[in-house]
């Protein structure tokens, strides 16, 4: 069976490729019939952000991609938080120590520090603790077995380190980028369990995808330069037949392409990288997100999936089904993703455009309440079906539609100055009166009808007073199709903001 996992740490708000991540670990479960967790991975307490954890489980119910095993929902294999299961990580790292692949290690941070700078001065590229510079330090492979076990004993503090073989090469096949291969020596010995007792992200990350049954592992590339040790540590642990099979997605770029997204983007450029708001509680910091933005649930979750996916044609819209049974790691491309927040607004007028009228219509009337205007369904269905091909987001609907329900405070003085003349006024005039008197019902149709028949007596072409009519009327140059306009007004108020534009 299938088994993989969305590993979040929980220091803040959920990144959009965090959210990404857990999509297509979502879709490829469903998929192939297996089961999606989720893990928090919290063993770096001092990076710990409270209200981080809640705001993940959120976002992803917002989007319908709940996991099926969580801490909030947990299976056979927990707990489903690291923090939780602080007691089981030593003894595998000991379980290392003794089978030769790890060792203690008892340097200072100022030891440390002086073989940094040692190596440095000697212009080593990459300084580090590994194969070689390791012999010059106090470790269990340089210290006589004597003095390790006293320093343990007199609770010296040691962390305990994997020992990188000097020479070796080491094979992955990631599922998306194909055979990558990566030599020891370009590894360093890195600290699996930390002097406070506590594990690493690599130890605990590898000990628990294998005590949950991890099949495949789907994250983002920055894990890439970390799988080497993640494959090895398999190796040491005698693990290999079990192995989870790697996928690294490819990164999500700023909109120039040039280098990884950040959140300072999204303040720069106007627009969300997170999918909901975020308010740190203890420093009161915010961040908007794509919900409270106005982005629908289906279609931000459609967007998300075509960052790095798509299905080989030429279709665009799908729901959270229709991916499931179209997803496939084939499709996923090898180099980054451009984000484009256009192309978010896109998908939302989509989705906004296929709801009906019915259901914009209780956008418009909560909106309008909030203004003071009182609306019932049948209006405020007519208002949308006016207006939804206009619209980006929900509160756009009210905004866009207002003019119709409140008297016009003014005109766009621009406009008046281009296309208000004599023509005009004669032609409005005529037609303020012919509506005035009618009483046969006043549809689209008719309405424009009868301003052409306007026009006609007054010998002149339509099409030169057509905005200066819906200036009169609506007080802009641009807006909805205006002959619908007048059928939702009516006679009466048409002819009246005609007079009041004349006057
Ligand atoms: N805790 C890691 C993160 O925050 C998990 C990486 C992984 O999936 O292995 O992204």
């Amino acid at each position: 069976e299938v088994r993989v996992r969305f590993a979040p740490s929980p220091t803040g708000p959920l990144h959009i490729g965090g959210v990404r991540t857990a999509l297509y670990n979502y879709l490829f479960a469903k998929k192939m019939g297996g089961k999606f967790l989720l893990r928090i991975e919290d063993t770096d307490q001092t990076r710990f952000v409270p209200g981080a954890e809640e705001y993940i489980k959120e976002s992803l119910e917002w989007l319908g991609i709940s996991p099926d095993e969580s801490p909030w929902n947990p299976g056979d294999c927990g707990p489903y938080r690291q923090s939780e299961r602080k007691p089981s990580y030593m003894q595998y790292a000991l379980d290392l120590v003794e089978k030769g692949h790890a060792y203690y290690a008892f340097d200072t941070a100022e030891e440390l520090e002086a073989m940094r700078e040692r190596l440095t001065a000697a212009r080593v590229v990459q300084p580090q603790y590994n194969s070689i510079s390791r012999t010059q330090m106090k470790n269990s492979l340089t210290l006589s077995e004597e003095e390790v076990k006293e320093r343990l004993a007199s609770g010296e503090p040691y962390v305990i380190r994997a020992k990188m073989p000097r020479k070796e090469e080491v094979r992955l096949n990631d599922m998306i980028r194909g055979w990558v291969m990566v030599h020891t020596s370009s590894l360093d010995d890195k600290v699996l369990m930390k002097s406070d007792g506590m594990p690493t992200y690599h130890l605990a990350n590898i000990v628990d995808d294998h005590l949950m049954g991890i099949t495949h592992v789907i994250r983002g590339e920055e894990w890439l330069p970390s799988a080497p040790l993640h494959v090895l540590l398999y190796k040491f642990f005698g693990w290999e037949d079990t192995m989870p099979q790697f996928a690294h997605l490819p990164l999500l770029l700023k909109p120039n392409g040039n280098g990884k997204l950040s959140k300072r983007d999204g303040d720069k450029l106007g627009f969300p990288v997170f999918p909901i708001n975020w308010e740190n509680q203890e420093t009161g910091e915010t961040a908007a997100g794509f919900r409270e933005q106005g982005y629908l649930d289906d279609a931000f979750l459609n967007f998300l999936a075509f960052l790095g996916w798509n299905p080989g044609d030429e279709r665009e819209i799908f729901s959270l089904e229709e991916l499931v049974e179209a997803f496939s790691m084939e499709r996923i491309g090898k180099s980054g993703t451009k984000f484009d927040i256009d192309k978010a607004k896109w998908y939302n007028e989509q989705y906004l455009r296929n709801k009906s009228d019915q259901e914009l219509a209780s956008y418009i009337k909560e909106d309008a309440g909030k203004d003071g205007v009182e609306l019932n369904q049948e209006v405020a269905e007519k208002a949308a079906a006016l207006v939804k091909g206009r619209v980006t987001f929900p509160a756009d609907l009210w905004k866009e539609s207002k003019f119709l329900f409140v008297p016009l405070t003014g005109f766009d003085m621009d406009v008046a100055a281009k296309k208000w003349n004599a023509d005009a006024v004669k032609v409005l005039t005529h037609y303020s009166k012919t509506i005035a008197g009618f009483t046969g019902t006043f549809d689209a149709e008719t309405a424009k009808a009868m301003l052409g028949a306007s026009a006609e007596a007054e010998e002149i072409k339509l099409g030169k007073v057509m905005q200066a009519v819906r200036l009169a009327v609506t007080g802009s140059g641009a807006g909805p199709d205006l002959m619908e306009v007048f059928a939702i007004l009516g006679t009466q108020e048409v002819s009246k903001r005609i007079q009041f534009a004349l006057d």
